[in-house]
């Protein structure tokens, strides 16, 4: 299993943590997880079972604010605190990782909507060095597609630092045939309106949509960090050509979604970054729903 060389550099910082993964999202329990919390005899064992509400897939029932019943005041988990990391349920030891199957072996990432996760991939410039998590017993597959092959490729665009950051831009838009531009900016605010939102105020801040916005030179870095999460995230599974330019698409979008945010907001690029990953590549049907655009 591959990863980007950023990867290792992760752990939750928990209490430290302002945008809590642990407040605002559903978290789902596992059938092996269920059963395991069924079989606790620990004292918190019951406090355990009874926040489980079972009606459609076992999820934790939330509190008030939508916190998950067992984070602390002090933005700690009850579960582990009680009875150790074993005892989380699949969705809460995985957050905040991805992963993907690509002809060479699984690949895992780091998710956006972490506020740490982010912070550490905007801050790093080798998205395109990639290091072995664990070996792989697999043997590479030879298939007719490989999108790594073209994830390298746009990767080589993409730091092609004798061009400016527009400029870079264009060149994929150009090799892939691909670009936010095909669609007139009232169009795609027509797009942004009618998407699902964790936080409805975000569709008043996404409004400000353009194609052309240009972010300030200090943010060119970490738009370019986050477009290069972006592919690693949407384009690595891709089966044929227009699957990878649906994918590209999609992904040079939210890159320029958060260009047009970041335009009028720049010291705040890393809240921003969290917001449209949450909002949107978190979400499967706004990913399915903004790909469709790119499908030809
Ligand atoms: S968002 Fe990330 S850093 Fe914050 S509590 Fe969740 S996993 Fe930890």
């Amino acid at each position: 299993m591959y990863a980007p060389k950023y990867y290792n550099e992760f752990k939750c910082i928990a209490d430290k943590c302002t945008h809590s993964c642990c407040v605002g999202w559903e978290i789902d329990v596992d059938c092996d997880t269920l059963e395991k919390y069924s079989a606790c005899e620990h004292s918190y064992g019951k406090e355990i079972r009874n926040s489980i509400d079972c009606e459609g897939a076992p999820h934790f029932r939330l509190c008030e604010s939508e916190r998950c019943p067992h984070l602390d005041k002090n933005g700690l988990c009850n579960i582990i605190t009680h009875l150790g990391e074993d005892y989380l349920c699949d969705i809460c030891r995985e957050h905040p990782r991805f992963y993907n199957e690509t002809p060479h072996g699984m690949e895992v990432g780091l998710g956006m909507a972490c506020e740490e996760a982010c912070r550490i991939i905007l801050n790093s410039s080798e998205y395109d060095c990639f290091v072995e998590i664990t070996p792989s017993s697999k043997e590479t597959e030879v298939t007719s597609f490989d999108p790594t092959l073209e994830r390298a490729y746009i990767y080589s665009l993409l730091k092609d630092y004798s061009l400016s950051y527009e400029d870079r831009l264009k060149c994929i838009y150009n090799r892939y045939r691909v670009s936010p531009f095909a669609l007139s900016d009232d169009k795609w605010r027509e797009i942004i309106c009618s998407l699902e939102y964790l936080d409805e105020s975000h569709k008043e801040l996404f409004s400000s949509y353009s194609s052309s916005a240009s972010a300030p030179k200090e943010t060119e870095k970490k738009l370019e960090r986050a477009l290069a999460y972006f592919i690693y995230r949407h384009c690595s599974e891709a089966y044929d050509y227009g699957e990878l330019c649906a994918g590209l698409g999609f992904c040079l979008f939210c890159e320029r979604l958060l260009c047009s945010l970041a335009e009028k907001r720049p010291d705040e690029i890393l809240t921003l970054a969290r917001i449209v990953s949450e909002e949107i590549e978190y979400s499967i049907d706004n990913t399915q729903q903004i790909k469709e655009e790119f499908l030809f």
